[in-house]
């Protein structure tokens, strides 16, 4: 069986970072897509593991050269998926994991309708903005605008082949990784079921 595609998104401050390790951490049968970005590496991050750190020259070259899953501009900056790694993982038979924004969701899903997109909810919109506010990474001007991309985000949600609310970070994990799960064996199924000498 192929392996499966699964797309982590929701609006900057719900969590998706955090959610994302500890799926990884609970889950070994998941791969996680390792994305280029041309933003400068931060205290704490590793070339190669949290992002490939490529100049936005260099990232322009991937994209003109068909190198890019999906990619989007965020904050100033490029991020996006290298394609090659994402499909060898798949045809081998492992599923995937990439967190992503919204706008590159958006891109994954008309790409890969076979993919499973999961959104991730904050518990309320006050608690977005607090979140925001308390990681102290944004101005309030910033801040605002994140706001204000997040009920746009929120719009696509339906979209998405599921949405879990971020309240309880641990709920909200086990709910992430009940739904790889039971994705992966619904298809698992399916593909017995198909290879199944009668
Ligand atoms: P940060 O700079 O905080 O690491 O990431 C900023 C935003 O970029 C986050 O919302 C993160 O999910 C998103 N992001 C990270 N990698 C990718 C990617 O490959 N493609 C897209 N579209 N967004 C990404």
């Amino acid at each position: 069986m192929k392996g499966i595609l699964f797309v982590l998104s929701g609006p900057s401050g719900t969590g998706k970072g955090t959610v994302c390790k500890e799926v990884l951490k609970r889950n070994k049968n998941i791969f996680l897509s390792v994305s280029a970005t041309s933003r400068p590496i931060r205290d704490g991050e590793t070339e190669g593991e949290t992002y490939y750190y490529v100049s936005k020259e260099k990232f322009i070259d991937m994209i003109d050269n068909g190198e890019m899953l999906e990619y989007a501009v965020f904050n100033g900056n490029y991020y996006g998926t290298p394609k090659h790694a994402v499909y060898k993982l798949i045809e081998s038979g492992r599923d995937v994991l990439l967190e992503i924004e919204p706008q590159g969701a958006a891109q994954v899903r008309k790409l890969f309708p076979e993919a499973e997109l999961i959104f991730l909810l904050p518990p309320s919109m006050i608690e977005l903005k607090q979140r925001l506010v308390s990681r102290g990474r944004e101005s309030m001007d910033e801040i605002k605008n994140r706001l204000k991309a997040a009920r746009w985000e929120l719009l696509q949600a339906d979209k998405y082949n599921t949405q879990i609310i971020n309240d309880d970070l641990d709920d909200c994990v086990r709910s992430v990784i009940d739904y790889i799960n039971t994705k992966h064996n619904q298809r698992q199924k399916i593909d017995d079921l198909l290879n199944e000498e009668i």
